[in-house]
């Protein structure tokens, strides 16, 4: 089992495959995607080793991200590779949705078992003023599919004062009729964000305490979830989830690690630079691949130092997919 000194334990995988995005972001792509960096993605069969190495570990979910992952053409065959890894209980994936409703019946097929999909406002103008795409209906779309098709569904909202605080109300009523989990999630700081972030970081704690007035309970976490602390509420078909990475302790529960498009482990989602261990991917060195693991483990922190504005080498959760 992969624990670290604090007796954290890491049954969760965030896996990037790409780091390009077609969608811009203003928070972390406000100038698009620029190809100024390695391109050399793990193939299917690297990340095959790699996953299985990690269940061989205790990993037991596997989350695929990016950039945008549905850009790489044999996602399917990464899906497949990994619900079929002996160990892997759960296959998620983090997508903006581009190609949602055109590519999820294909993805179900290949073995997801649950996605989660970004979009900050449910109003289409302020939809395409943040990402840049006029895509909103068609995310929607892909949303009701992905709940006919029995997926868990899940929705990423940014937090950001200048565009959508006034909207927890649409987004409640949206909840109250739909099955899915929305996650509210505090804006981070990031190397290229700054002067965005001072503008428009807001708190969740608010918004957890209007909850907790309304009629809203508190979820029992499960050992592979998320950061995320969750809500339901009896006259709500769906959940909401709130994600304060700001908030004192919200390091103690960390369950995940992270593997950048390019093969390299970041303990922290604002660490180092990333830590090579693609020489052991590539060869197929499922041994040398787990013993790397359990020493460079070894070296996670207790904690991020967003507090402090220290960002570590993340320029953009682009990098390396949230
Ligand atoms: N492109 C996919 C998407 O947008 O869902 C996957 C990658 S994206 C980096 C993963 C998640 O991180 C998205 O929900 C996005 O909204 C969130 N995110 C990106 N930058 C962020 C930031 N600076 N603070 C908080 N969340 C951020
Ligand atoms: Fe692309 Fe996701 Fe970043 Fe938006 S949040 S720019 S969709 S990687």
């Amino acid at each position: 089992m992969l624990e670290d000194k604090f007796g954290r334990r890491f049954h969760y995988l965030r896996l990037s495959i790409t780091d390009v995005c077609n969608f811009s972001c203003t928070y972390c792509l406000p100038d698009g995607y620029a190809c100024d960096s390695d391109r050399d993605f793990m193939s299917v069969a690297e990340i095959s080793t790699l996953v299985s190495t990690f269940a061989k570990l205790g990993t037991s979910k596997v989350r695929i991200t990016g950039g945008e992952p549905s850009l790489r053409k044999d996602l399917p065959e990464i899906i497949r590779q990994c619900a079929s890894t002996p160990g892997i209980e759960h296959v998620a994936l983090t997508s903006n949705g581009y190609k949602l409703e055109k590519c999820v019946e294909e993805w179900a097929e290949a073995g997801l078992d649950s996605i989660n999909i970004s979009i900050d406002s449910l109003d289409p103008r302020l939809f395409a003023a943040i990402t840049g795409h006029d895509s909103l209906d068609t995310i929607l779309r892909g949303i009701d599919k992905a709940l006919l098709l029995g997926l868990k569904v899940k929705v990423n909202a940014v937090l950001m004062r200048q565009y959508n605080e006034a909207e927890f109300a649409s987004f409640l009523n949206w909840v109250k009729s739909t099955p899915i989990s929305l996650r509210l999630i505090e804006l981070m700081q990031t190397g290229d964000n700054v002067t965005f972030f001072q503008k428009n970081h807001v708190s969740a704690e608010p918004l957890k305490n209007q909850l907790l007035q309304s009629g809203w309970g508190q979820v029992i976490r499960d050992k592979a979830a998320g950061p995320a602390q969750e809500f339901y509420h009896p006259d709500y078909a769906g959940k909401i989830g709130l994600i304060m990475p700001y908030s004192k302790d919200f390091c103690h529960s960390c369950n995940r690690l992270r593997i950048s498009a390019t093969g390299k482990l970041h303990l922290c989602l604002f660490a180092e630079e990333g830590l090579n261990i693609r020489r052991y991917i590539t060869a197929g060195d499922e041994q040398g691949l787990q013993q790397e693991l359990v020493a460079l483990l070894g070296d996670k922190e207790a904690s991020h130092w967003l507090q402090d504005g220290l960002t570590g080498a993340t320029k953009h959760l682009a990098m390396l997919g949230g």
